[in-house]
């Protein structure tokens, strides 16, 4: 196992604003993996000042532990609402991790803070068990993370596997996320246009709800979809999930040849109607099938930059959008890493975004 070298308490902090960009927890996330890789000790001050409750909440929180604890690092700063952390870390630590949120909080965000420290710090491969949510507004669902998010790993030579044994969704959480990284460094990635649309497939999912929730979910989606007349397959099934509370959401995935399946989730929530879940995976799906050239959907935009930043050697690739996310996470990475990130804005509506890593 290598470990990063131990900073002394003259090792000068890498210092963040929290407040920057973005200004939510992605600057703390990013901030975590790349202290944890590089064995530079961090200080973030206003936490989340951008955001209705700042500081940390229990699922930043958590992703602070449970970094520390991979990373035998030493924390300040490390309570719900603290606006103001310090983080050293030392070296990787072995073996499996089992992690509870304790609260809804999203399971996804904290294994991708870990995962990358464990990818490329590891001799063997590493299970990373969380209980949580899996499926949260604004941060990635299972189903996102199983598709796509792997799948654009997959792409950079990484490998890993995922399960769902249990939903959870907001505010019962208890969701079950399990993880199997290989050891692994991430190779560039150069893809500046999206090949054919293969296929669309969906998920229409449901927990503890009438069986008629996800069949509606289905049926729109499938109706908003023929109605655009594409001569491809269009295949969504319906599941339901085990999981101590209630929930549903439905997943609508574009497959193209030659670049990851992108998937759009679209979460339920008490008095939202089937319905509006399925139209807001559906208007996300149009959103990104409407810039024909873009090789990456929005989210994942800012979640692969991280180990293409990593990678050695020249990545390029096209967005459909430039969001906040992604431009927030250059800025992050900079701070870490001595490396030349060029976020090229599109010109008009219907072209891509490109990135470049030199
Ligand atoms: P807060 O915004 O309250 O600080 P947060 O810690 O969840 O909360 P953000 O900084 O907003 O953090 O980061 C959210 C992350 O989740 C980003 O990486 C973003 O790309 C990702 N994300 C958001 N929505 C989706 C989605 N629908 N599918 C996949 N990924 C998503």
């Amino acid at each position: 196992m290598s470990s990063p070298k131990s900073p002394s308490s003259s090792e000068r902090l890498v210092v963040l604003d929290g407040s920057h960009g973005e200004g939510g927890g992605q600057i703390l996330r990013t901030a975590l993996s790349l202290s944890l890789l590089t064995g530079k000790p961090f200080r973030i001050v206003k936490i989340r000042a951008n955001r209705d409750k700042p500081g940390l909440r229990p699922q930043h929180k958590m992703a602070v532990e449970a970094a520390a604890r991979l990373g035998r690092a030493d924390v300040l700063g490390a309570e719900v609402g603290s606006r103001d952390l310090v983080f050293r870390p030392g070296s990787i630590e072995a073996g499996d991790l089992t992690l509870d949120i304790g609260t809804a909080g999203s399971t996804g965000l904290v294994l991708q803070t870990l995962h990358l420290p464990l990818a490329m710090r590891s001799e063997t491969a590493r299970r990373v068990a969380l209980t949580g949510g899996t499926f949260n507004p604004k941060a990635p669902a299972f189903l996102f993370l199983e598709q796509t998010w792997r799948g654009h790993l997959a792409n950079l030579g990484m490998p890993l596997a995922l399960a769902m044994p249990s939903a959870g969704f907001y505010p019962k959480g208890g969701g079950r996320l399990e993880a199997w990284i290989e050891p692994a460094q991430p190779r560039p990635w150069i893809r500046t246009t999206r090949g054919d649309l293969v296929r669309i497939r969906g998920v229409a999912g449901t927990s503890n709800l009438r069986d008629d929730v996800a069949r509606r979910m289905r049926e729109r989606a499938l109706s908003r979809l023929a109605d655009e007349g594409w001569n491809v397959e269009i295949d969504i099934e319906t599941a339901s999930w085990p999981s101590p509370g209630q929930g549903a959401a439905i997943a609508l995935t574009a497959e193209h040849a030659g670049t990851a399946p992108a998937a759009f989730v679209g979460l339920g929530e008490r008095g939202k109607p089937a319905e509006q879940v399925a139209d807001e995976a559906v208007d996300e799906l149009l959103d990104f099938l409407a810039v024909p050239d873009a090789a990456v959907d929005p989210h994942s935009a800012d979640q692969i930059l991280l180990p293409l930043a990593l990678a050695e050697g020249r990545s390029v690739y096209t967005v459909s959008e430039v969001t906040d996310h992604l431009r927030t996470n250059v800025a992050t990475i900079r701070a870490f890493l001595d490396r030349e990130i060029e976020v090229e804005e599109p010109v008009t509506p219907d072209q891509p975004g490109r990135v470049v890593i030199s």
